[in-house]
């Protein structure tokens, strides 16, 4: 089978040549999401399809790049993780609004636009790792509890500027107000060990030094590092922590989402909303589920062995774009409490 990486020139290229634009029979697709999870994916949706997907694996920029090329734009749709990159591209008026009963039957309503201008894919849980000696089980039952005094000097975090922490704290926002919100924050800001710093799989590594005992991480980094055989010293931080789902006996667990979400300007529309359905589809969600730790949006797949033995869980079912809404007030008010400067 023909399979094309492109480089954003060439992909323009393509577009220009009129190549990828011959019958619709071709998507493009701009990735946030790394190759190892995406091509088996992608190469899965052309063997079903016959849909040949040009993928472009961006880092950073996209929005930018998007705007740019105007009505040029040769990017059909996007994948990428985080509510927030998600709301960048439709506050910039990107995305077009898709109305899939494929997509409304399989994604449950909070997890995807109400208009259909992006869907999520996968939850990712930010949960809370504890030390398996040095917290006694029971310590932080909910967000609250990272507030609690008693955990002075002991709690570890990436900066609260980051997306997934900015979701967490949206996630407080809308449940219970700009006030009480601030008040917890300035809370768990006197709890922390050091200046927030690092990525998820840094808190881990943390607690494992010593450093602190209690971190705020996305779940899946647990099977990540537990698996990590290039860097197996990843094993041994795992190794020392529980994961400890939150706000059990009351809203439930903050998620966030990884998803997708057409181009308005895109030129293959049609063949993008069927690959986001090739996305949503049972074997789709079980290549997420297996190959990296996600829980599937869609109900029925089964989890990874892994995250099966962590047991059920009860999710938050606010809304992503309620969250989405006070990504703002979150900001900010990391800003105000100047949560980055640590305790
Ligand atoms: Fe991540």
């Amino acid at each position: 089978m023909f399979r094309r990486i492109l480089s954003v020139a060439l992909l323009g290229a393509v577009l220009a040549s009129g190549e990828a634009l011959a019958g619709g029979d071709e998507v493009n697709l701009y990735s946030y999401r790394q190759p190892f999870l995406i091509q088996p994916l992608l190469d899965a949706f052309t063997e079903e399809t016959g849909i040949e997907v040009n993928v472009v694996y961006a880092k950073k920029g996209m929005v930018e790049k998007i705007k740019a090329a105007g009505e040029n734009n040769p990017a059909d749709a996007v994948l990428t993780v985080d509510i927030g990159r998600l709301d960048a591209l439709l506050q910039e008026d990107l995305l077009e609004p898709v109305q899939s009963e494929v997509l409304t039957t399989h994604i449950p309503a909070h997890l995807r636009h109400p208009d259909g201008l992006w869907f999520g894919l996968t939850t990712r849980a930010r949960v809370v790792l504890a030390h398996k000696d040095r917290v006694a089980a029971g310590t932080v039952q909910s967000l609250a509890d990272l507030a609690d005094p008693e955990l002075q000097g002991k709690v570890c975090t990436r900066s609260g500027k980051h997306g997934y922490n900015v979701a967490l704290i949206a996630s407080v926002i809308a449940h219970e107000g700009e006030e009480n919100a601030e008040a917890w924050l300035s809370g768990v800001k006197a709890n922390l060990a050091r200046k927030p710093q690092g990525n998820d799989r840094a808190q881990a590594k943390a607690i494992y030094e010593g450093v602190c005992d209690i971190a705020i991480s996305n779940h899946y980094y647990m099977g990540k590092m537990a698996t990590n055989e290039e860097k197996p010293e990843q094993k041994e931080w795992a190794k020392v922590v529980r994961v400890v789902f939150l706000n059990q006996d009351d809203r439930g667990q903050h998620v966030n989402i990884s998803g997708a979400g057409v181009i308005r300007t895109g030129k293959n529309k049609d063949a993008a909303v069927r690959l986001i359905e090739f996305l949503a589809g049972e074997g789709a969600q079980n290549m997420y589920a297996q190959d990296n730790f996600e829980y599937p949006v869609r109900a029925g797949v089964a989890l990874h062995p892994m995250l099966a033995e962590w047991g059920d869980f009860m999710a938050d079912t606010l809304s992503l774009e309620d969250i989405a809404r006070h990504r703002k007030a979150a900001t900010q008010m990391v800003d105000r409490v100047r949560f980055d400067e640590g305790a």
